[in-house]
């Protein structure tokens, strides 16, 4: 198969979007850990034992995690270099759910009260706007910050 360039270029800006909507649903989720886990992993080279311990996380959940990204984005070169610049940007997003006890959230945006495990199945069935506005100011300020780098 041979792709002409628009091709590629639609799917590596498919594949940057699929990570970058991944980290931006894990961060409304509140689940900020697991951000700093695939950062540690990925750009600082940590391993999955130390992140483990770190974050909260099993060795095997770490893994996993990191797997998925490899996934989305096709490659371990382009994970490092998309977390690397994005990290900084998506810890800023504020969570739009609160944990009422060890297996319930809250949804402040809509109300709900659900298991903490689909909580990012909700936010992708219930709120998917906001993700694609987070998903449009974190692309430009990865833009901003990459053009200042190389200036
Ligand atoms: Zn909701």
């Amino acid at each position: 198969m041979k792709l002409k360039l628009v091709e590629w270029e639609q799917l590596m800006r498919t594949s940057i979007e699929g990570l970058l909507e991944y980290l931006i649903v894990k961060a409304l989720a509140g689940k900020d850990n697991v951000i700093k886990a695939l950062t540690d992993y990925f750009v600082y080279g940590e391993s999955p034992s130390v992140i483990a311990l770190k974050y909260d996380l099993s060795k095997h959940q770490v893994r996993g995690y990191a797997q998925r990204i490899v996934e989305k984005t096709g490659s371990v070169t382009r994970a490092k270099v998309i977390l690397k610049y994005a990290t900084p940007i998506i810890l800023k997003i504020k969570p739009i759910t609160r944990s009422l006890n060890n297996s319930f959230i809250k949804c402040l945006l809509c109300g709900e009260e659900l298991p903490f495990q689909i909580a990012e199945d909700h936010i992708k069935k219930k709120h998917m706007p906001i993700v694609e506005d987070y998903l449009q100011s974190t692309v430009e300020l990865m833009r901003k910050n990459i053009i200042m780098d190389h200036s």
